[in-house]
């Protein structure tokens, strides 16, 4: 044992073993001493209270340390220097946690540190990183318990693994680890190796470690707290704009990838990345499977799909996001091009999995191209691979992403961004798909539509048989010039169409006009005719063949069934005509106004069925699936805008785009005007514009008061509509008790496809069994719904009051035939009452016959417009006796309630009958 003095002298001789000496032993004291707050020093000479000062020193430089933002690895640097020094250790470690393809590991970010090393050299760079399993060694041992470890002698410890020793030729002997944990989650382990001086680390050195480690801890935290942060938002910007991007609106698929991938580029945190769109067709065209079953060519036996698709990239989008931002679209990609050589694209597509790779020029499982893939210079180091799965768990595409930013490999929050990202992706196939589908049946309706204009279309020939320009011209009439042209509207006006008022004896100024005389085809020049009478083919430079070619093909229009043809649509058409000028309505109007009113009331019914919108509903036909309300008056509308979006069928091609839109809107209030249903909305408002112009003396007035208000022009315009449907009733008594006979005729055809198709009894006025009721019908429906028509328009304009006679006159038949028909009926009821009384006792059963004469017309109005009208759907069932009457429930329509032509509901009774 040396004494006190010669420890001295020894101490003395040797200045760097005495430094040494306290550096470990003294400093530890003194720091344990400060770090549990009692520094206690006994010799105030001594070693000890220099240290503890120097101590204090180190401690302040890494408080400052911490505050410094930004460098997680220079702060980290800083503390293991600290540490090295002040427990001895030869070499101090940190490893990171993290997760990939769902497995945790750890990576060395920095190796080798001493008291002295440089920060850059002790740096881990991502590309060579040593990356182990949690499994493995005393530091994964660590991760995996979250406890620190003091092994003092590794080759007696069986976690251990010198699989990194192998890697790096270092010899470890002893070691102390530590784990930086944050809640319950591992972050990293800080490991210190080989005591200098010594076999191993001592109790104090572990303590004073463990102390120490408070501010990596602190370090730590900061930088994962910083990390997630950015992750969470990053998370939240890709699922906000993707999900937007994704479901803004119906498109194909790849202009939604496209949208959403380019929207999220920055928060991907990568340096380039790619989508390969994959082959959706799962058989192949039968010629292309005879090769293989003639055993010419070999079955396929590549990679497919989990749903058994070959795997066949027909597409490819590169995104480039570094430097100068590109993307590149390559359709029909080489298997050699550089995203798929590898085949990581193929195993995903064909495997589902999420491929989360480093470093992978040392890959040797998927062969990457290691130099630079194109001229950009671009060299793939990590990659990320994702399967895009749509809803029917169909992979439809294959997202690899490059290189993330910061170097490093992508980690398991990547993962989940980019997952969340391609899932939505996914989904937004399902958008793609029904985009495809409405596009497919949109081409569907055209070429449905082309097919039709093939049939309906005016051919060649038609044209001639009125222009006749081949013969007058020797050319068609595309090939007239200008003054053919002029010629031709000339002859048309003169000689082409026959005189106003002279068609076989009919005028067209008449509303009493027949069109029995006239044949059909002579009708189309009849329409031209009244055309040229209202000046507008001049006015709006209407070319005579197209004028032609569209009335011709509004004829073929017309289906030819028994009331609904085209003589019905003529009819119309020239009622308007007769209101416009005869009855002098077009005071009111424009021209224009005039020109689109006559040329929708000769479309009004075009492609009639012959049956009504309730049997449209009753037998789900594809048009009363497509419109909601209105059924056929809706299809009559595109019909007729379908002719006028053909140019050589427009009549109005050559107005301003604001004329054009205004037609259009116009065809929109006639036709859809002319059903029934919406005849009872109407009757109030148009009954009160007629009695607000009837005190007016001035005429000015008038017109003032309807043509300054677009409102009342187009309820007028509606009921004028309504007054040319109905028009029939007021024609002469010979032409109005055939085309009721017509009309009735086309009921009875429906009521027959009800009883055959619906298996459904119809209603008395279909039912071809109640004829002879007829005449108590059309008395009913006069009553109920044209009388209101023709009066008010008669108090409007004197000039219609022929309309009314008309109307009146036929009333007045139909009535007597009713009566004789009542007489019959009421010889057959005597008769059968004396039967009845003679059964009698066996229960009271109403009959039609109990009911008044005036209920009996009530009923009638009512099923007709029942049966007409099913969109107004409002009849209200009143059970009278044990039979359920229908009544409509006309409720708003002031003069509607009752049967005497609209005297404000005065009358239930039926003055005639
Ligand atoms: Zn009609």
């Amino acid at each position: 044992m040396a004494d006190k003095d010669s420890v001295e002298k020894y101490l003395e001789n040797n200045p760097q073993f005495a430094k040494e000496y306290f550096d470990k032993k003294v400093r530890a004291e003194a720091l344990t001493a400060a770090f549990s707050g009692t520094v206690d020093v006994k010799d105030t000479a001594s070693f000890k209270d220099v240290n503890a000062i120097q101590e204090a020193a180190i401690i302040f430089e890494l408080v400052q340390e911490l505050q410094k933002p930004g460098n997680m690895e220079q702060s980290m640097h800083k503390v293991l220097q600290r540490i090295a020094l002040i427990l001895q250790a030869d070499r101090m470690g940190f490893f990171m946690c993290r997760g990939r393809n769902g497995i945790p590991e750890l990576a060395t970010s920095l190796f080798d540190v001493t008291p002295t090393s440089k920060y850059e050299a002790n740096l881990v760079h991502p590309q060579s990183e040593i990356v182990f399993p949690l499994d493995i060694g005393i530091v994964g041992h660590t991760a995996t318990t979250k406890k620190p470890q003091n092994v003092p002698d590794v080759t007696k410890n069986p976690k251990f693994s010198d699989f990194v020793d192998k890697q790096t030729g270092y010899s470890t002997k002893c070691m102390l680890t530590f784990p930086l944990v944050a809640e319950k989650e591992c972050l990293g382990v800080i490991m210190a190796l080989n005591k200098i001086g010594a076999d191993a680390f001592t109790p104090e050195d572990e303590k004073l470690f463990h102390k120490y480690m408070n501010f990596a801890q602190v370090i730590m935290l900061q930088h994962y707290t910083a990390y997630m942060f950015n992750v969470e938002s990053r998370r939240s910007q890709v699922l906000l704009w993707s999900a937007s991007k994704v479901f803004e609106e119906l498109t194909d698929i790849e202009r939604q990838f496209h949208k959403a991938l380019y929207t999220v580029r920055i928060y991907l945190n990568c340096e380039r990345y790619s989508v390969g769109l994959l082959d959706m067709t799962k058989e192949k065209e039968f010629y292309d499977e005879w090769p293989v079953k003639l055993g010419d060519v070999e079955p396929y036996k590549g990679p497919k799909t989990p749903d058994g698709r070959e795997v066949i990239f027909y597409k490819i989008i590169d995104y480039l996001l570094e430097g100068k931002e590109e993307i590149k679209v390559i359709p029909g990609p080489p298997a050699d091009h550089w995203a798929l050589v590898s085949g990581l694209p193929t195993y995903v597509a064909e495997n589902g999995f999420i491929c989360n790779m480093m470093n992978v020029a040392a890959d040797d499982y998927f062969t990457f191209q290691k130099e630079a893939v194109d001229e950009t210079g671009f060299v793939i180091k990590n990659v990320l691979s994702l399967p895009i799965v749509n809803k029917k768990e169909e992979i439809v595409g294959i997202a690899t992403f490059f290189n993330r930013k910061d170097g490093k490999p992508f980690d398991e929050h990547d993962e989940q961004i980019t997952e969340a990202l391609t899932q939505f992706l996914g989904w937004s196939v399902l958008n793609c798909d029904t985009y495809d589908k409405l596009n497919r049946m949109e081409w569907r309706k055209d070429i449905a539509q082309e097919m039709l204009m093939y049939q309906s279309r005016c051919t060649k020939d038609e044209l001639q048989s009125i222009l006749n320009t081949n013969e007058k011209f020797g050319s068609e009439p595309e090939d007239c010039d200008q003054k053919e042209m002029y010629k031709l509207l000339e002859l048309f006006r003169k000689a082409t169409c026959p005189p106003a008022n002279d068609v076989h004896g009919e005028d067209l100024y008449l509303f009493s006009f027949s069109d029995f005389p006239v044949t059909e085809f002579e009708l189309i020049k009849c329409g031209i005719r009244m055309f040229f009478e209202l000046g507008v083919v001049e006015k709006f430079k209407v070319p005579a063949e197209t004028l032609t070619r569209w009335m011709y093909t509004v004829r073929k229009g017309y289906r030819a069934i028994t009331y609904h043809n085209w003589r019905h649509g003529f009819n119309v058409g020239h009622t308007m005509f007769c209101l416009l000028q005869t009855g002098r309505l077009r005071k009111y109007y424009t021209d224009l106004d005039a020109f689109a009113m006559v040329a929708a009331a000769f479309c009004h019914d075009i492609d009639h069925r012959g049956t009504n919108n309730l049997y449209q509903t009753k037998s789900a036909s594809p048009l009363a699936r497509l419109h909601g309300s209105s059924i056929l008056e809706r299809h009559h509308l595109e019909y007729s805008k379908t002719l006028m979006a053909e140019e050589s069928l427009n009549i109005f091609c050559n107005l301003q785009k604001r004329q054009f839109e205004n037609v259009q809107h116009l065809f929109d209030v006639c036709i859809i005007a002319t059903d029934l249903a919406l005849y009872f909305k109407k009757r109030t408002m148009f009954q009160n514009i007629v009695n607000a112009t009837e005190p007016m003396a001035e005429e000015k007035e008038a017109i003032a008061f309807v043509s300054n208000n677009p409102t009342r022009k187009e309820i007028i315009m509606a009921m004028m509509m309504t007054g040319c449907d109905l028009s029939a009733i007021t024609k002469p008594w010979e032409v109005q008790s055939k085309v009721a006979l017509m009309v009735a005729a086309e009921f009875w055809e429906q009521g027959d496809l009800e009883r055959s198709v619906l298996d459904q009894q119809p209603i008395p006025m279909m039912d071809r069994n109640c004829a002879e009721q007829l005449p108590k019908m059309q008395c009913g429906f006069i009553d109920f719904v044209c009388s209101f028509v023709y009066k008010e328009f008669s108090r409007f304009h004197k000039e219609i009051q022929p309309m009314f006679d008309g109307l009146n006159n036929n009333r007045s038949h139909w009535n007597e035939l009713a009566q004789v028909y009542e007489a019959k009926m009421k010889a057959i009821e005597e008769e059968k009452k004396k039967l009845e009384e003679a059964e009698a006792k066996k229960g009271k059963k109403y009959t039609a016959s109990h009911l008044s004469e005036a209920e009996k017309c009530m009923i009638v109005g009512a099923y007709f417009m029942i049966a007409s009208h099913v969109n107004s759907r409002r009849p209200i069932i009143v059970p009278c006796g044990t039979s359920p009457f229908f009544f409509f429930n006309l409720a708003g329509g002031g003069g509607g309630g009752g049967g005497g032509g609209g005297e404000g509901g005065k009358s239930k009774t039926c003055t005639i009958c």
